[in-house]
């Protein structure tokens, strides 16, 4: 008797992708960009697209009005971060073409990175700005102590690309005619020696994430220095710095002088013991081309420790087995970067339609257990307001028809003194409940 093999059988075949640059001269816009511009900094930052206008220049008549009219509603009414998409980011979205408005509109990368009004559904009733209330926990401008041995830093508002459901909302971004931002108010000098003066005087503080917005943006000498500052404190143990721009803009990170000061701070970081690390973000394997790799084994030979990846679960974009593993696959296969969180996207005003019901998460936990190394499968995990990450398994109970889900929390933190006998709720998303939970919340909406 023969056996198919099971490998065929699977819920999830398995097959080794290597990654690929899509054509950027499909687009109209592109057809005479030169590999030596497509792979400078300097050109992907003067070309981002900011704007519909440019939009079109690039895409031309692939997209048609009806397209850009939703896009143009999305930015005037209801969107929370402002149009700003480098090339090398727009290239991956329906990266083998044809490019159609269908094809557009069903993209996952441009479901996030250009949301469109039609996308959109009412906000739930409890969603909120800063809804981690990170600003809440600052100890000093930009900087959140929220667990007990863990900061982050937030040293920039800005990005060089802004995703549609970033948690910063309230703070990353110029403002849209939707939301007037949080203002960060102290000079760069004044918020990093805060920073500093906070930390040499609270010892229990032993990694710290280096944030903003997008270390990108902050200019490499000024950021150096601030590294070199936390590494001058016996206390600090890891430092893991965030960055989208990895994915979206790797040509950041392959420029030489980045490189060069990566090293410098590498070095002494190993030096001194202490864990170096880069964090981004990458919600899709489309995202993965070759330069995002070529830009992470760089930053891998200069002395980072790890690479590794925190994305967003979205609906519609991300959100099955399939997605995930495809997503994990070419994460730590074939770009050196570790799968290391999913984050439930967070309560925030336009968000409703990317987030899923907590049930949802916890089946894509269990259907993707048991094909990656276990160091490399991802948890899944949701950011309980008041509370901080937990497991998407570990709620303490869990309503399905009103979707509330309680949790409880093992620390202190500056706005709760309690600790683990409290549940904190947390909300599915209305137009996924049953309908005597969506008649519950009509009643408040
Ligand atoms: S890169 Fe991060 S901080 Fe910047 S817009 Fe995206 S999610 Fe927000």
């Amino acid at each position: 008797m023969t056996h198919t093999p099971t490998s065929t059988r699977q819920p999830y075949a398995y097959t080794r992708r290597t990654l690929t640059e899509p054509d950027w001269t499909r687009y109209p816009g592109w057809r005479h960009i030169t590999r030596d511009q497509w792979e400078s900094a300097q050109w992907q930052r003067a070309h981002c697209i900011k704007n519909i206008r440019q939009l079109h220049h690039v895409l031309g008549p692939l997209a048609d009005d009806t397209f850009y009219d939703d896009l143009a509603t999305d930015q005037a009414r209801t969107a929370t971060m402002p149009m700003l998409l480098p090339p090398q980011m727009l290239n991956t979205m329906v990266p083998h073409g044809p490019t159609t408005t269908d094809a557009l509109r069903a993209d996952p990368i441009r479901r996030y990175m250009l949301p469109l009004h039609t996308d959109r559904i009412p906000d739930h009733p409890l969603s909120t700005r800063d809804s981690l209330h990170e600003h809440d926990m600052w100890a000093a401008e930009g900087l959140t102590h929220r667990y007990p041995t863990k900061v982050l830093a937030e040293l920039t508002a800005t990005c060089p690309q802004y995703c549609g459901h970033c948690t910063r909302m309230d703070l990353v971004g110029t403002n849209t005619p939707a939301v007037t931002k949080l203002k960060l108010t102290l000079t760069p000098a004044d918020r990093h020696d805060a920073h500093l003066h906070y930390l040499r005087h609270h010892p229990e503080v032993r990694d710290i994430v280096v944030s903003g917005g997008d270390l990108a943006n902050i200019p490499w000498p000024r950021l150096e220095t601030y590294l070199m500052r936390l590494l001058d404190l016996d206390t600090i143990r890891d430092i893991r710095l965030a960055t989208k721009a990895l994915a979206a803009l790797p040509q950041h990170w392959l420029q030489p002088h980045i490189v060069e000061g990566l090293e410098r701070v590498a070095r002494t970081a190993a030096r001194r013991g202490v864990n170096l690390a880069l964090h981004t973000h990458v919600n899709h394997a489309q995202t993965l081309t070759p330069l995002v790799a070529r830009a992470t084994h760089t930053a891998l030979a200069a002395g980072i420790r790890d690479v590794r990846n925190q994305g967003v679960l979205l609906r519609g974009i991300n959100d099955t087995a399939d997605d995930l593993l495809d997503l994990c696959f070419a994460l730590q296969g074939e770009a050196g970067i570790l799968p290391y969180y999913l984050y439930l996207c967070d309560m925030i005003p336009g968000a409703e339609h990317w987030r899923l019901p907590l049930h949802h998460a916890q089946t894509l936990q269990h259907d993707i257990l048991g094909y990656l190394p276990g160091y490399a499968t991802p948890r899944i995990v949701c950011d309980v307001p008041y509370v901080g990450k937990r497991w998407v398994h570990m709620a303490a109970a869990y309503d399905r028809v009103l979707g509330i889900s309680h949790w409880t929390k093992n620390y202190r933190t500056p706005l709760t003194d309690d600790t683990v006998t409290t549940g904190y709720p947390y909300y599915d998303p209305i137009d996924t409940l049953p309908e005597k939970g969506r008649a519950h919340w009509a009643t408040r909406c």
